[in-house]
């Protein structure tokens, strides 16, 4: 099966609490022109989730029946024994509609889709005003027990270390002016659109 790229894509990625869900949950309601990609996970859904919606919530099992037959544009083990991957079919669904992907992904998964996708493709870095806020955040949102917020802490230092390797950085400090400029330069990416 051929993997040719026939749309765009605009990857929002950042340490987990830094505010790429909020960012990216904000631009689908004001630009019809994005499709969210769908990832698949192994971790159980949070009170509120939808499966088919946040997520593909999966078995592991499914999940690596699914690698082994090469189902993914990319996975990653993002916290031990939880893996997280963007699946070809959504990529392909979202296309087929004629819209641009918008991607909710961890720093990795963010730096291989950017290498898959070189052309028609923008990153965006959202940092944490400080990595205090970070913590804060997260442990505000209260979806986390202390293994995985403890697994998430741990994690988000070497994350923040990959901010320069994005196209842009969007510092999330007030959550409006994050908002305005997440739509300027959404909007931008869009308006280039042949
Ligand atoms: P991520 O998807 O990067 O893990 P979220 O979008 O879930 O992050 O945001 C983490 C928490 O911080 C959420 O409870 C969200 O409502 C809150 N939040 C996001 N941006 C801001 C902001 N600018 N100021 C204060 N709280 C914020
Ligand atoms: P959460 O459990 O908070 O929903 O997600 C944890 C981390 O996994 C977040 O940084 C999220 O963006 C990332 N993530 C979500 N989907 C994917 C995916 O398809 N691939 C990769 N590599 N990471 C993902």
């Amino acid at each position: 099966m051929s993997h040719t790229p026939t749309g765009k894509i605009l990857i929002f990625t950042a340490p987990s609490g830094a505010g790429k869900t909020t960012v990216v949950r904000h631009l689908l309601k004001h630009f019809p022109q994005l499709g969210f990609s769908v990832s698949a996970t192994t971790r159980p859904p949070r009170p509120g989730e939808t499966d088919g919606i946040d997520y593909h919530f999966l078995e592991p099992e499914d999940f690596t029946t699914r690698i082994a037959n090469g189902e993914f544009v990319e996975y990653e083990e993002v916290y031990p024994g939880r893996f997280y991957g963007t699946l070809y079919s959504e990529v392909e669904r979202i296309w087929a509609l004629d819209k641009t992907i918008v991607f909710d992904i961890e720093v990795k998964g963010a730096t291989n889709l950017k290498k898959f996708y070189p052309e028609n493709s923008l990153a965006v870095f959202v940092a944490p005003p400080s990595k205090e806020i970070l913590f804060e955040r997260l442990r505000k949102r209260s979806t986390e027990d202390e293994a995985s917020l403890k697994a998430r802490f741990d994690r988000s230092a070497e994350e923040l270390g990959y901010a320069n390797n994005f196209d842009r950085i969007l510092v999330n400090d007030v959550l409006k002016t994050t908002l305005d400029e997440a739509e300027v330069l959404t909007a931008n990416f869009l308006g280039n659109r042949k």
